[in-house]
Parts: structure tokens; sequence; C-alpha cells
């Protein structure tokens, strides 16, 4: 009966928006102008103070550097070289002028084991192009088991600081259809690309929505400033978030949908930026140095990029996420001492300050890029489909092989933005 007297009040409810779209990075802003476009009336709800998610320009130690997304990849089809045209942003090839060193516990690698190294690498692509994985999938650590288990870890070491996760826990099919192409940079900053590209659109910051009503005729989204009703919810949290229920979905998602949750996971791809200001220690701004002494603990660190007072070391997999919980102090104390092994005292002491954008342990996203699990290459695209007619989750983690991209985040912020003009207002 209570039931019965809800609803003819709720059907009579206006809703007070159009569209809701949960979450501004780059899959949030995607849909927002592209409902825009199309004569919506969207709102962008974002917990953060800041438009960008993972994409993110970091100031915090004077010069910048790019804590989260850095490198437009596939550019050949990638939709942020021509907004970056579009907006009079830069964008230009990396160089890699510096060059590239590698360390086994503080020495320099001996030339027997580099050349072991460099064997195993390229294993993995070899693999895949002679795979066919159209029926079956596996983990790329299965993949590459009949290498040994003296070479198959230092094979698949690479992917902690490209899918920042261990190689038992990346489905091989997926990893086989990501996009490839060229990789550009933004000078200025890919965050500060995606933030700019905010611009003109009804964003709401520091509105953390803690609750998604979805069984009367409109969608109720509550944030610490109340509950607003829409006709249709855009939801582009990160994977991690969805599955930590920090956002309490009444009904609970269909099976479906938490089905493809259980078969994505989120990567640890973590960056640790060091100021080391003035002295340089004789190394060519630009070069990366590499401490690969144990193939499941490598941390690289890219030396004054640019020329910049900066070190940024960075790592995945589980010894990130060991260090985003030891938190900064100790995170700050372990890559000083590795970079003190590998150049010398001085430059530990040189270290003033740091930043630490533990991607695992920030509340907002949980991690630095969604992950299938092996034989759940199905998860993406069942992520995607909509709830109740009136749902749509999108972002990096249902872009197909543009996945964990900020391009493919845009992708698919479009395609569902696309889904919703299909609604009635
Ligand atoms: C270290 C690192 C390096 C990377 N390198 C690259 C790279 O070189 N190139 C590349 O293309 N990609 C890279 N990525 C991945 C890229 O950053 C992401 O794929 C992309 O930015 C995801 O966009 P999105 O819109 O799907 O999600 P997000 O950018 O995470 O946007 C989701 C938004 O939702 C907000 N949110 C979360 N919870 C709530 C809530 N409860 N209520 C309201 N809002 C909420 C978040 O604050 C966030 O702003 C990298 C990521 C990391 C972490």
């Amino acid at each position: 009966m209570a039931a019965a007297l809800a609803l003819p009040a709720r059907n009579a409810r206006a809703a007070d928006v159009d569209v809701i779209v949960i979450g501004a990075g780059a899959a949030g802003l995607a849909a927002a102008h592209d409902l825009k476009a199309a004569g919506r009336k969207a709102i962008v709800l974002e917990a953060r103070d800041r438009v960008g998610g993972r994409a993110f320009t970091d100031a915090s130690l004077g010069p910048s550097y790019d804590a989260g997304a850095m490198f437009i990849h596939w550019a050949e089809r990638n939709p942020w070289v021509r907004i970056a045209r579009e907006l009079g942003i830069e964008t230009r090839n990396e160089s890699w002028g510096g060059g590239f060193q590698v360390f086994a516990s503080g020495k320099p690698m001996p030339e027997a084991d580099r050349q072991r190294r460099r064997g195993a690498f390229g294993q993995i692509d070899r693999r895949l192009d002679a795979a066919d994985l159209s029926r079956r999938d596996l983990s790329i650590r299965d993949l590459l088991s009949d290498l040994g288990p003296d070479v198959s870890p230092i094979a698949s070491s690479g992917l902690l600081l490209s899918i920042g996760e261990e190689s038992d826990r990346i489905s091989a099919r997926d990893y086989q259809r990501l996009w490839a192409g060229d990789d550009l940079v933004v000078p200025s900053g890919y965050g500060n690309l995606v933030a700019r590209h905010g611009a003109g659109l009804d964003i709401r910051l520091n509105q953390p929505v803690s609750a998604i009503r979805w069984d009367g005729p409109d969608v109720a989204v509550t944030t610490p400033a109340g509950t607003l009703h829409a006709n249709a919810c855009i939801v582009t949290v990160p994977v991690g978030v969805l599955k930590a229920g920090t956002i309490r979905f009444t009904p609970a998602l269909p099976s479906r949908t938490r089905n493809a949750l259980d078969g994505l996971g989120m990567g640890a791809l973590t960056k640790i930026a060091l100021k080391v200001e003035g002295e340089r220690f004789g190394i060519a701004p630009g070069t990366s140095f590499l401490e690969a002494g144990s193939p499941s603990r490598l941390m690289n660190f890219d030396m004054f990029p640019e020329g910049k007072d900066l070190v940024i070391a960075y790592c995945g997999g589980d010894y990130a996420r060991e260090l985003s919980v030891a938190g900064p102090e100790a995170a700050r104390a372990h890559v000083t001492e590795l970079l003190t092994q590998m150049v010398g005292a001085d430059i530990g002491k040189a270290v003033t300050e740091m930043a630490f954008p533990a991607w695992w342990t920030d509340p907002f996203s949980r991690g630095s890029y969604s992950v299938c699990l092996p034989g759940r290459a199905a998860a993406r695209e069942q992520l995607a489909e909509p709830i109740g007619g009136r749902i749509f989750i999108a972002g990096e983690a249902t872009a197909g092989g543009g996945a964990m991209t900020v391009g493919g985040a845009t992708l698919a912020g479009r395609t569902a933005a696309a889904a919703v003009a299909r609604i009635k207002a």
C-alpha cells in the first residue's frame, strides 16, 4: 500500500534536471559536451574539487608533471589530438633524448643480464601475434609459462609499468585487442588539457554521489547537497569506485552488471615525484633509469624530464599497492634510497619535496585503470549494458580496445551520450 501511495507522487514529479553525469573525467566531459550539443540539459556531479579525474597535471612541487595520464595513445584516432588543436594547445612526439640505463640493486646491470632481458622482452607480443584467442582466454602469465620460471617473470615484468598489474591477473584476450599506435605528449600537461575541455559545462565540484535510486519513473541521485531527480544518468566513476560500493544503488545493480564488475580489477600504476633542485649529477635531462634487480619490483625513474627540477619514479602491481598503503613518507624514503644507490648519496640529500598521487588508495579512483581478469574479456561490453533503460555506465573500462586510456574514456562517454539522446527528455 505504501508503494502504491508513493508512486503517483513520484510520477507527478518533474525531473530536476534532464541528465545527470557522475564524474568530471574524460568520459563525463565527453558525455556532457555531446548532450549539450544535442540540446539536452546535463549537469556533471564531481566528487573532487577539480575537473579531469585520472588526467591530472600536478603543479604542487612548482614544476608541473602529469600525475595520471601523460600520453595521447594511438594518436592516429585519438579524439584528444583534435580537441587540443581546437583549443590551440601544443601536442608533440615524446623525445626520449636522454637514453636509458638499467640497474640491478643499484649497480649497472651486467651486459649478459641485459641481453637476457632484451631476449625475454617482446615475447608477449610474439605470443599474442601467434595465438588464436577468439575462443579461449588465459592469463598473460599462462601464455608465457613455457618460457620457464627464470624467463617468464622477466618477459612479463614490463606490464607492471604499462598495465600496472601482475601478469596472472591480466586477460591475454583483452590485452590482445588493445589499440596500438603513435604516442604524443602535451607539453603543458595532459591533465591541464582535459581540465580546459570542461569549460562551458555545468559542473558541480565537491559533490560525491553516495546513492542512486532507479526503481521509480526517474533516477534519484544523492550527494551531501541533497537528492536530484533526472530522466537518465551516466555513471563514469572508475570501476574501483563501483566495486568498493561507495555508491549505494537501490535496487542493487543487476546481476549482469555485478558479474561484469567481478571480471574487472584495477591496476596500480603509481608515480612518486621528487623535487631535486639545481644539481643534475652529470645526468642528461630526460634519461630514464630503471631499477630491475627484481622483476616483480621494477621502478623506473624519469630523470629531470624536459630539464625540470623533478625526478618521477613510477611502478605498478603489488609493489605499487604496498607503497601506496605504506604512505607518502615511507614511499619517499624508499624511492630516495633506490635513487641514492644508483646515483650516489648526494642526490638523496638534494631531494627537497615529494608528491605522491596514490591512485590505489584514492577513494575516487581506487586504482590506475581497469584490467580484465583472465577468462573475463567480455566484462567491458557487459558493464556498458544499460541499466533499467536509464542508467549508463561509461568510462575507460567500457572502451573496448581503447580501454585504460583518456581517449577511450572519451569515446565511451560519447557512446553513452548517444544512447541517452535516444531517450525522450
Ligand atoms: C598513473 C596513471 C598513468 C596513466 N597514463 C595514461 C596515459 O599515459 N595515457 C592515457 O590515455 N591514459 C593513462 N592513464 C589512464 C587515464 O588516466 C584514464 O583511463 C582516464 O583518465 C579515465 O577517464 P574516466 O573519465 O573513465 O575516469 P576518471 O578520469 O577517473 O573520471 C571519473 C571521475 O569520477 C569522479 N568520482 C569518483 N567517485 C565519485 C563519486 N562518488 N561521486 C562523484 N564523482 C566521483 C572522480 O573524481 C573522477 O573525476 C593513466 C592513469 C594513471 C592513474
